[in-house]
């Protein structure tokens, strides 16, 4: 997978680029990271990216000249070397999704993050100021994201943390041993409780059966623990999870 990324601050991505998951999948060549300053796009002396709002309000806003000519040069640089990359060099910039990270966009989730990691190539826009010109969302891009309700002063850190949940749903990146099948919203539900080594710390005992090496017991442990947590925490995500008939049964007992 090719990340494009559009930013003022290039530097910003460094750090998370140059260690764990990030840096292993990248030395991999499961992902490539292409990070432009929209800066280098602007043709005026003062390399001007923001101007005043017409009409008044507070703040500035990033002009649409250099965002539209960044995403143009990242769609013109998609090539068949991406991993997942079965079409045309065209056909694969034009089905590329270019998402504008904004507090307005559908709220990030791992579905969504599962949906994504499934194309070739991603073109983020992160915004800065009082945000984009509107031009850029109604003719430049085709999603956008908001990491939740709240705001920020850029989108540097919600694309870093939609490149980060993305990449470790990439075939390959996690090894076996951390597998995302278990994790909190990857099966609907919150992960079931987690100890390691040592049995006892300050006589808080790791639960008897997980010490059993019964397998089939540990799993049912597992499920039934996912679901009182999900219950006691996030009870809205029962209503879509996948549960047999034993399963509802148990919450009922729980919930009474
Ligand atoms: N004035 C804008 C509004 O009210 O919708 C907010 C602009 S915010 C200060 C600057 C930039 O930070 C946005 O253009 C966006 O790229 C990014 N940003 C801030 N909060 C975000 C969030 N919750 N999710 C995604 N991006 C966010």
């Amino acid at each position: 997978m090719q990340i494009h990324i559009l930013t003022l601050f290039p530097q910003m991505f460094q750090s998370p680029i140059s260690s764990g998951i990030l840096k292993r999948a990248i030395d991999q060549k499961l992902v490539e990271f292409n990070i432009r300053n929209i800066r280098d796009y602007t043709h005026d002396k003062h390399h001007t990216v923001d101007d005043s709002p017409y009409g008044g309000g507070a703040g500035m806003l990033l002009k649409p000249e250099p965002i539209f000519e960044a995403v143009e040069a990242a769609k013109a640089e998609i090539s068949p070397s991406g991993q997942a990359f079965r079409t045309s060099p065209e056909e694969a910039a034009n089905t590329t999704p270019i998402i504008l990270l904004t507090p307005q966009g559908r709220l990030f989730s791992q579905p969504i993050a599962l949906e994504l990691s499934r194309h070739s190539h991603l073109i983020l826009i992160c915004g800065h100021y009082e945000g984009v010109d509107e031009r850029v969302r109604q003719h430049l891009v085709t999603d956008e994201i908001s990491i939740g309700d709240y705001v920020l002063s850029g989108g540097e850190l919600p694309a870093m943390v939609l490149a980060d949940a993305i990449v470790r749903l990439i075939p390959g990146v996690l090894g076996s041993e951390d597998s995302p099948v278990d994790d909190s919203h990857t099966t609907g539900m919150l992960e079931y409780p987690q100890y390691t080594r040592p049995p006892v710390y300050r006589d808080w005992a790791v639960p008897e059966i997980l010490l059993s090496g019964n397998h089939a017991q540990i799993a049912r442990w597992h499920r039934e623990q996912a679901i009182s947590r999900t219950l006691e925490r996030r009870p809205d995500l029962l209503g879509k999870a996948n549960l047999n008939r034993e399963e509802r049964q148990l919450i009922d007992r729980l919930k009474n």
